[in-house]
């Protein structure tokens, strides 16, 4: 990459970790000529999440909502390297970032120190890891959250996720092993019951998406390939507030619960799971009366969706920092997305703790401002340069003021909360809609399922993706979703 611009101003670095919501949509709106831009990811493309739940049953394709981060970056007007690892230590003191890279493949590294990148490379079980630290002008933390467990036993151990693409292949291949396992059972037998019984824990929206999807691929496709098995699963969701969906309007919370109850999900509303064993999960219900008592729900497949938690590297640059030592959920950022206690970090999407929810609408929108604010900052920095060394040419009085006036009219962040979509089942969405600040729109039903469909294919990255979950869901009104363990 190039050390310096024709002016001789030096080029400034700038590093970005994550290839999701945020930091996607920042190297979307960031003039890359601008910087030497590094991204940094584990994940090497960028996942559309809100057509997650859809993967498991097969109703979406995985490689149709996933986007190689090298299609993004080149198409970028100035160079952007990708490195495909994971950030593992943050020095902000000296500005250097510690990543490694896991990987099953020989490098023919030779384990020893290969100088100039400072590079280290050790081996454990057959996966090798390749360590090397990077310098920075500037970081953008955009590293996401991971699945929050709040410690309850047993919940790493034997639930899955709902995240990532690998999460949706662990799903699938579970409730294909439950339903054929099942299928050997005679009925009524208990274990044959306990295979079938499903259980999400967490009423989000992640939780009920799911639901929805597993009880459609029940009732449209299972009941054709197994008809006997398929009218014995059974899909329960546990809930531990009164009420699913708590950030929608009251009135589609109740919508929910009404599809819910027509199409046999099982919903347990004021019950928190407080254990999980291979087999069971024990929870609480809190009843009417104020009391409360303790039930066993065995299950055959048992996912996890009640929400975020900070990641290690969060939390490593978290400690090493002064003014975020109150951070428990996340970065604190001001205004500008400039992390409190720094002058050269960023943090954008879900790594932060803000007034907004973590979303991909307020990563998305943090990602296109933080473009235009790396824009802006560079041409203050090469203002600063020409007044510090100007030539002949250079009017500096108006430098001066033009510096100021830029200084003063860095803009901060502002969101524009466009509304809330989820998809609840037996195709019915629900939608609370903003359009400008004046009118809102809640509505659910068949309408809305087109209007979500609608929705997410224009919020699909490119155009591939579009036509690619279209014509996923073409394929799936024609032949149906099938039953195959892959
Ligand atoms: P992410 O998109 O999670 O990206 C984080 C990136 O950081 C990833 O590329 C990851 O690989 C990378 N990373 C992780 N660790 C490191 C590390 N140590 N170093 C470097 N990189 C690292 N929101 C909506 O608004 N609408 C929806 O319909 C919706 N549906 C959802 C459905 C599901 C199933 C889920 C799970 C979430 C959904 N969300 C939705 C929420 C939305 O996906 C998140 O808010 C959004 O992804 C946040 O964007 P982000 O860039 O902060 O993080
Ligand atoms: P969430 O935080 O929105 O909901 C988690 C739910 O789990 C909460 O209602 C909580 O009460 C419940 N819970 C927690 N512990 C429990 C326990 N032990 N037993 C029973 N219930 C328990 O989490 P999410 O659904 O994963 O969503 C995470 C973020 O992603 C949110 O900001 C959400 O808005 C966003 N998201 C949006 C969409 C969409 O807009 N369609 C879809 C998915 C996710």
């Amino acid at each position: 990459q190039v050390p310096f611009f024709e002016n001789g101003q030096k080029k400034k670095t700038l590093v970005i970790l994550g290839s999701g919501w945020g930091s996607i949509s920042l190297l979307k709106n960031l003039d890359t000529s601008l910087y030497n831009v590094v991204v940094v990811s584990p994940r090497n493309y960028f996942l559309f999440t809100p057509l997650l739940p859809s993967c498991p049953t097969g109703t979406v394709e995985l490689r149709s909502i996933i986007e190689p981060v090298r299609s993004i970056t080149r198409r970028a007007p100035g160079e952007v390297i990708y490195l495909e690892a994971e950030a593992t230590n943050i020095d902000p003191v000296n500005n250097v970032v510690t990543i490694k890279q896991s990987t099953t493949v020989h490098s023919g590294h030779s384990g020893k120190d290969t100088s100039s990148s400072k590079s280290t490379v050790s081996e454990y079980s057959g996966v090798e890891e390749i360590t090397t630290s990077l310098n920075y002008d500037y970081l953008v933390f955009g590293v996401g959250a991971q699945p929050s467990t709040f410690g309850i036993p047993g919940v790493a151990e034997h639930s899955t996720f709902l995240k990532e693409i690998s999460d949706t292949i662990t799903i699938r291949k579970r409730l294909m092993d439950c339903l054929e396992a099942a299928n050997i059972l005679p009925q009524g037998d208990e274990e044959r019951k306990r295979l079938l019984s499903i259980v999400v824990c967490g009423g989000g929206p992640t939780g009920v998406e799911i639901a929805g999807e597993l009880q459609d691929y029940i009732d449209q496709d299972l009941k054709r390939w197994m008809p006997e098995v398929a009218s014995e699963v059974k899909v329960t969701l546990v809930e531990a507030l009164p009420n699913v969906l708590n950030m929608f309007n009251h009135k589609l919370v109740e919508y929910t619960k009404q599809v819910f109850e027509d199409t046999n999900i099982n919903l347990m509303t004021n019950t928190m799971i407080k254990k999980v064993s291979d087999k069971t999960v024990t929870a609480q219900i809190k009843k009417k009366d104020g009391s409360s008592a303790t039930a066993e729900i065995p299950y055959g497949m048992l996912i996890w969706a009640t929400g975020n938690a900070p990641r290690d590297i969060t939390r490593n640059l978290t400690s090493q920092i002064e003014e975020q030592k109150n951070a428990r959920r996340g970065l604190l950022v001001d205004d500008r997305l400039l992390v409190d206690g720094t002058n050269n970090i960023y943090a954008l999407g879900d790594c932060t703790f803000t007034k907004y929810a973590p979303t991909a609408q307020v990563a998305f929108q943090e990602g296109i401002y933080l473009g235009s604010h790396f824009n802006k900052l560079h041409e203050i920095e090469t203002t600063k340069y020409t007044l510090a060394k100007p030539t002949a040419a250079d009017n500096t009085e108006r430098l001066a003021k033009k510096l100021a006036k830029l200084q003063e009219k860095l803009p901060i962040f502002k969101y524009n909360h466009q509304g809330s979509l989820a998809y609840i089942g037996s195709e019915r969405a629900v939608a609370d809609l903003v359009w400008g600040g004046w009118s809102n729109v809640t509505t659910g039903g068949t309408l809305t399922f087109l209007f979500w469909r609608s929705a997410y294919i224009y919020m699909c990255l490119s155009v591939k993706n579009q036509i690619l979950v279209s014509l996923d869901w073409f394929k799936v009104a024609l032949f149906g979703r099938d039953c195959s363990k892959e």
